[in-house]
């Protein structure tokens, strides 16, 4: 043992968008292993009160910082051997609406994060990839070689991001690799904000005794994805010395939303379907599972009792009903539709 209680062995790690629902997850899991993790996060939509548990290690460090500064970001990177960068904005109608905020956020981040870690000597460089590249896809399971059709800002820009990683793994032999997260779960999923991700809506509106607004007629499937099988994932990819690859990140099914409401219980209502969501999202994991040795372990209905068992997280949340959804969707169905 070190004197900071850090095993033989361990990493200096750093977390971008630590302070985040995925990012604190995998923070926690880091730290579980015996590595010495520092956190860059703005706080755009992070919190530190996610990080709680995890500073009673004594082994985190966390520092709030815009990571698209490069000047400013530099000097964390200083010894640290692998990065995981997971800091975004990560909604579909404010990007929609501030394009260029989302630019910054989410591709000249990357960009000064990539060249941080390569000044510094980094030796393993993670990627927070999305399976919203596939756009509405042809193929299910969807293989990482489909077509690749952003279908609104924030999903460009993580695309345009995972290309920066994939050019900067060729051109400076940096050893890096993209995970593609499909529709991630859990407790500490963002709750604040815009109208979003079909969990932190219906968790909300179950709370405050609401109807489910359920999106079209519910048949729709998506490819829940339990955050600590994510949290698993990054670390497998940490530990390998695969490079220039992107790996699709899923459960290995998919589930309708009525399927969800289902096992939350409670009556449900109807808002239409919008356009340029698709009606299935379902990942292909077979190269993941062939080349990291990763697989899934928490199957969609105990993902839930989890969740639920955390469900007074999401009391403050915003409580959606069809007229402010109306209202929240209007520039999704102007410029999508
Ligand atoms: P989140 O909003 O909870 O976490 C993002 C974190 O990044 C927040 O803590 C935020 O404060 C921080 N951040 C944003 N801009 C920053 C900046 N310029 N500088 C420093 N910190 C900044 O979202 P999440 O769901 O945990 O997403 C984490 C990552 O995973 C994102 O890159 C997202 O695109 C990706 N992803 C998420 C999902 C999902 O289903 N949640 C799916 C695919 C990909």
């Amino acid at each position: 043992m070190m004197s900071d209680g850090a095993p033989r062995g361990a990493k200096n790690v750093l977390v971008t968008g630590g302070a985040g629902f995925i990012g604190s997850h995998l923070v926690e899991r880091l730290l579980a292993d015996g590595h010495r993790v520092t956190v860059l996060d703005d706080l755009s939509t992070g919190h530190m009160r996610n990080l709680s548990e995890a500073k009673e290690s004594g082994r985190l460090a966390a520092h709030i910082v815009d990571v698209s500064d490069y000047a400013r970001i530099l000097p964390h990177f200083k010894g640290v051997q692998w990065v995981f960068h997971l800091a975004a904005l990560a909604d579909i109608v404010p990007s929609i609406v501030d394009p260029l905020k989302y630019h910054r956020a989410n591709v000249d981040s990357t960009a000064a994060v990539l060249e941080a870690a390569r000044q510094s000597g980094a030796e393993r460089f993670i990627y927070a990839a999305s399976s919203s590249c596939y756009g509405l896809p042809d193929a299910f399971p969807t293989p990482e070689t489909a077509a690749i059709r952003p279908m609104y800002p924030y999903a460009l820009t993580k695309w345009i991001g995972e290309q920066y990683v994939l050019h900067w793994a060729k051109t400076y032999k940096m050893s890096a690799v993209a995970l593609r997260l499909f529709n991630v779960y859990g407790p500490r999923a963002r709750t604040s904000g815009t109208y979003g991700a079909v969990f932190g809506v219906f968790l909300a509106q179950k709370l405050a005794g609401k109807p489910y607004t359920i999106v079209g007629d519910g048949t729709q499937t998506r490819d829940f994805t339990y955050v600590t099988d994510v949290a698993d994932a990054f670390a497998a990819a940490a530990a390998s010395d695969v490079t220039g690859e992107c790996f699709n990140v899923g459960s290995g099914g998919t589930y309708s939303v009525n399927e969800l409401a289902r096992l939350l219980g409670g009556p449900t209502t109807s808002v239409p379907k919008r356009p340029g969501e698709p009606d299935q999202t379902f990942a292909d994991i077979a190269k993941i599972k062939a080349r990291l040795g990763w697989s899934p372990k928490v199957a969609f209905p105990d993902g839930v009792k989890r969740v639920l068992e955390h469900i007074e997280l999401w009391r403050g949340a915003p409580v959606w009903e069809p007229e402010t959804i109306h209202e929240a969707t209007k520039e999704w169905f102007r410029h999508l539709g």
